[in-house]
């Protein structure tokens, strides 16, 4: 079977279960392949019918009193077989499938297992699986796949379709050198992909994932590294108005110090009359009519960044910080600043919401401090009108502040000065996004900011194409959260909580797991539950829901309102969870917290805690557990990101290793870059050495590796350094 394959080229899939496939977007034999388990199932231990438990699946070793019944139940073709033991029967049903008649023979002994439900007092079993004694006990010693599904694709069909694809593997899928794969112990590929599949035991599965987790960084550092010489070697060709000297220096309180300014024409003398121009660097004065006063962090990566875009190269860096350590500004004091020397910037941001709260608060700063410059905002959600306005002004203006979303690299769009592309929350700023500006002809300044709380050993790995700056400071004014976990029994007092709050004028953030209600996962969804806090608050307080399946244009409209304090609660997924920044909220409040990755409940608290006023976050644990949660603890106790990074990593056990992961910078579909730190090192050293002996993989023993990484990069491996 070939990997490019269309799935359908398997037995026994057709039109239909492709399509459900590729929802999950498993196209290829390859891709399902690479659709690995989310998680593990043991096989319980065999009981007797006396001791099933409902609403799981059991095993049951029994003597078949007779040949199963055919019955036609609510037309529906039933085969039955009636089991007593224990005190009660075991009703075991398949549905369409008379050959079970010939299957299970009268007064034979079998393992029956499948799921139990009980109904009206009587014990079900529905679509068992049989095996022989022999048969069972050889499961239990493995490890039971369990995929994410969709609607309409059940886990055994999965299950068996990827049997399908491992059963007719191309003899040769190698594509790791062996002296890599032997220095660190790595199994071969076909028994990783076969183990990580359906493991033979617990050992294999690690073994398997072992290799996977290995393969994961080496591929993705290799790339890294194929791209990062290119681009390091850029030369800086921008002429940026010297501030005489650049360094931290300049942003001490130090007023006589005086620099150029790039000459203003006549009618755009606005920076000229308000008086900027008679101390300190531009970016300096800006700083200080700041409403507050920068970190000494914020102020020396915005010296960083100064001399950066005055250096003879391309500058490439990272701004790392937890969230509310101010990153937000230091991007905006970049783009003046590039502004001031007569080019356009741009900041691209994850989401359309994000992009325009950007655009306001840059607006709003410009008119508070008198510059000229133009805000343009380019966003999927704008109407055609619009957009073309966008476009023609980011074509006539040399000065524009350019605010987006991924639209900003349309081929479209048509820069005419662009000197700084600067990526927020969560977007890595790829090969593609890169190259995709080096295609027009320009090779900006590029800046990076990150919330992802990574050690700095692994940053440097990680982002080894990036100089870094950390923002290891919370700005002093701010009174840290305060937080509680609670369960559903303390629902009202946190509703009465929450009204005295909006009464002092503030707002509140209320996440919900789940958008609709669901068949499938218990858990609140935001459109219930917004209706049912419609009923519990008085009419004048404003409550309003968001979530992902919203147009944007609506989603725009509701954050503004919100902004603007027209709602006072919204309830909402996590969709709120990336940036937002509504620094008059100071109430959180999470529904089923224990659903939720420790990272990303960091990320929602973080949307509180922006402003003067003392804020809180309410973890409600929705399970019903009278035990607290361990992670919901760590929350607890801490509002620091990295700690909380590094309790999250002793919290999992060593056989633990699907856990719910970090969400961050990095998709990897394994490899976790805390657990698997150690990896990740050796990686990157397999890396380092692969090039410098083989710098364009030209060597016929890594043909193969070539082969793979033409797959892993796809449309970006033409970019590659080869
Ligand atoms: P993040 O790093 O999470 O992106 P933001 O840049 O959104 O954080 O900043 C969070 C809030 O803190 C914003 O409302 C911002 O105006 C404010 N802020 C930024 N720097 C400071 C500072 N030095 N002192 C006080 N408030 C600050
Ligand atoms: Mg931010």
């Amino acid at each position: 079977m070939k990997q490019d394959s269309p799935i359908k080229a398997l037995k026994g899939i057709g039109p239909k279960t492709e399509k459900l496939f590729q929802t999950l977007g498993v196209y290829t034999v390859g891709d399902l392949l690479l659709y690995f388990p989310r998680d593990y199932e043991r096989c319980p231990a065999i009981c007797g019918i006396g001791d099933l438990i409902p609403e799981r699946k059991n095993a049951v070793y029994i003597r078949a009193p007779g040949t199963p019944a055919v019955n036609r139940h609510s037309g529906m073709q039933t085969t039955v077989l009636d089991v007593g033991g224990g005190g009660r029967t075991l009703r075991i049903m398949w549905f369409r499938s008379p050959y079970i008649r010939s299957v299970v023979k009268a007064g034979g002994m079998y393992v029956f297992y499948g799921r139990v439900s009980v109904k009206n007092g009587l014990f079900y079993m529905e679509q068992p699986e049989i095996l022989s004694l022999d048969q069972y006990r050889e499961r239990l010693r493995t490890l039971q796949p369990v995929y994410s599904l969709t609607r309409g694709l059940t886990n055994r069909q999965i299950q068996k379709t990827v049997r399908l694809a491992l059963d007719d593997l191309p003899a040769e899928m190698e594509y790791l050198p062996e002296d890599i794969r032997a220095r660190h112990h790595l199994s071969g590929y076909s028994f990783a992909l076969e183990h990580i599949h359906m493991p033979a035991d617990e050992q294999s599965c690690i073994r398997a994932r072992e290799r996977f987790v290995f393969d994961e960084f080496f591929l993705f550092l290799l790339c890294m590294q194929l791209t990062k010489d290119q681009s390091a070697a850029l030369k800086n060709e921008y002429h940026f108005v010297q501030p005489g000297m650049c360094g931290e220096k300049d942003f001490s309180e130090n007023e006589d110090r005086s620099f150029g300014h790039r000459e203003m024409d006549a009618d755009r003398s606005g920076v000229q009359n308000n008086g900027l121009n008679d101390s300190g660097s531009f970016v300096s004065d800006i700083i200080r009519q700041l409403p507050y006063k920068l970190t000494g962090a914020q102020r020396r990566t915005a010296a960083q960044i100064q001399t950066d875009m005055r250096s003879d190269r391309v500058m490439q860096r990272l701004i790392q910080g937890d969230v509310g350590s101010g990153k937000t500004i230091l991007a905006f004091l970049a783009m003046l600043d590039c502004a001031n020397s007569g080019y356009q910037s741009a900041i691209m941001a994850p989401t359309d919401v994000l992009a325009r709260q950007h655009a306001g608060k840059l607006r709003r700063l410009c008119g508070e401090l008198g510059l000229p410059f133009p805000v343009v905002l380019l966003t999927g959600s704008l109407g055609a009108a619009q957009r073309r306005e966008a476009y023609a002004a980011i074509e006539r203006e040399p000065d524009a502040l350019i605010v987006g979303t991924h639209a900003l690299i349309q081929e479209k769009v048509n820069y005419r000065s662009l000197a700084l592309v600067i990526t927020d929350e969560q977007h890595r700023f790829g090969v593609k996004q890169r190259e995709s500006f080096a295609f027009k002809g320009i090779h900006p300044h590029i800046l990076v900011m990150s919330a992802t709380p990574i050690p700095r050993t692994l940053a440097i790995i990680l982002y080894g194409d990036l100089d870094i700056s950390v923002l290891d400071e919370v700005p002093a004014a701010r009174k840290p959260v305060k937080n509680c976990v609670v369960d559903m029994s303390f629902r009202e007092k946190a509703y009465r909580f929450m009204e005295s709050q909006i009464r002092e004028g503030h707002q509140v953030y209320v996440i919900c797991p789940l958008v609709e209600p669901s068949e499938y996962t218990e858990g609140e969804n935001v459109l219930e539950y917004t209706e049912r806090l419609k009923r519990v608050f008085p009419e004048e307080i404003q409550i309003s829901c968001l979530h992902g399946k919203m147009k944007p244009e609506e989603k725009n409209r509701l954050m503004e309102d919100f902004l603007a304090n027209r709602i006072q609660i919204l309830v909402s997924t996590t969709v709120i969870e990336v940036g937002v920044d509504v620094p008059n909220a100071t109430v959180m409040m999470i529904e089923n917290a224990e659903r939720f990755g420790l990272a990303q409940l960091h990320q929602l608290r973080g949307r509180v805690g922006r402003g003067d006023a003392q804020s809180y976050c309410i973890f409600m644990q929705g399970n019903g557990e009278g035990t607290e949660n361990r992670r919901l603890a760590v929350l607890n106790r801490s509002n620091d990101g990295f700690f909380i990074a590094g309790e999250d990593l002793k919290l999992r056990g060593p056989g633990d290793f699907f856990g719910i992961r970090q969400s961050g910078d990095f998709r990897f579909r394994l490899a976790d870059i805390y657990q698997d730190a150690d990896v990740m090192g050796r990686a990157s050293d397999e890396v380092s050495r692969l090039l410098r002996e083989d710098p364009s993989l030209e060597r016929e023993e890594h043909r193969a590796l070539r082969q793979r990484l033409r797959m892993y990069a796809g449309e970006d491996f033409s970019l590659l350094n080869l």
